[in-house]
């Protein structure tokens, strides 16, 4: 028997819905929010840049008895295309600015010249192992999905502390980063909802990866925003995949588990002998994955090799521009 297809527009609370917006990933949906404000409306994350996306943001829209025009303002989580993509297209149909964290803004800004991005990406495929002919399979990949998001300059900046008021009560702002350098969650105190965006995902566990765009320790911060969310008192975590569920404290228990295995096989892995993040990628996730997988592999791979290295249960070394790791 096949599941019922999921409703496009579902009331979440007093004043806030929740759109959901197809996506043509394995992921099959992302949600979009929409809380009423006095003077109009607030939509929370845009979806792709694909007319099946507009159509059903539209749809809901229309179903509320709204257009283009009841929108005041547009508030992005993060830069990924699933809740970015549309926004600069949103923002012309309905001149709201769009508010962004200032370090994600600067990620989707235009950019100059667009031949360097991909440089520093190839750069990084390379230095950490990837196969010459596997970088411009990744790099087609790349181009493919650029074309689903615009670039543009985040005219509204938002950041932790800040609160946004609507008709139902006020979301504060917080800062999860992990998932992307300075996500943003919003937490109804009063109704003890959050919602996380990509930071608490019911079923999946959130791509924690390091990028080129997202160096540094993406897992140490993950744990980080975990422990800042886990001090939340929340009744509902409402993500932007999936459904809502209940139980954070559980959840949070559950993926804190889940890494600290993984970095268990990761040391393992590299217990004999020192090798490059694609390869120690390949020895936990498989080879046999579509090529997107495999790179969102090797990118979890080094985040949990950094993680490690920064505990000291790891050593980092460069040869001939590669870094392997090895366990100490
Ligand atoms: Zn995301």
């Amino acid at each position: 028997m096949s599941e019922p297809t999921p409703a496009l527009l579902t009331q979440v609370a007093e004043g806030a819905w929740r759109i959901r917006l197809p996506l043509p990933w394995a992921l099959a949906s992302v949600n979009a929010f929409l809380f009423r404000r006095s003077d109009g409306w607030l939509l929370l994350d845009c979806g792709l840049h694909t007319p099946a996306s507009l159509a059903a943001l539209e749809e809901a829209l229309a179903q509320l008895h709204l257009d283009w025009r009841s929108l005041r303002r547009i508030v992005v989580s993060h830069l990924h295309p699933d809740h970015a993509g549309a926004a600069a297209h949103i923002r012309r149909l309905s001149g709201a600015p769009i508010a962004m964290q200032p370090r994600e803004a600067a990620l989707i800004a235009p950019r100059e010249p667009g031949e360097a991005f991909f440089a520093r990406a190839e750069a990084y495929l390379r230095r950490h192992g990837v196969p010459e002919e596997t970088i411009h399979e990744i790099e087609g990949e790349a181009r493919k999905m650029a074309s689903g998001s615009d670039r543009f300059v985040a005219d509204d900046p938002i950041d932790e502390g800040d609160v946004l008021e609507y008709a139902g009560g006020r979301l504060e702002t917080f800062q999860a980063p992990g998932h992307s350098p300075a996500l943003l969650c919003f937490y109804d105190r009063d109704r003890k909802i959050l919602y996380s965006t990509d930071a608490m995902l019911e079923r999946i566990s959130p791509n924690i990866g390091v990028h080129a765009f997202y160096e540094g320790n993406p897992l140490g911060e993950y744990f980080d925003s975990l422990a800042k969310l886990e001090a939340l008192d929340i009744r509902t975590v409402v993500p932007s995949h999936g459904e809502p569920f209940s139980g954070h404290h559980e959840w949070i228990a559950a993926t804190r588990a889940h890494h600290r295995r993984r970095c268990d096989s990761i040391e393992e892995s590299v217990r004999v002998r020192a090798l490059d993040a694609w390869t120690v990628a390949a020895l936990i996730w498989g080879d046999r994955r579509p090529i997107g997988q495999r790179r969102l592999a090797m990118a979890e791979a080094i985040a949990h090799l950094e993680f490690l290295a920064r505990s000291g249960r790891v050593r980092r070394d460069e040869v001939d521009g590669a870094l392997l790791w090895q366990a100490i």
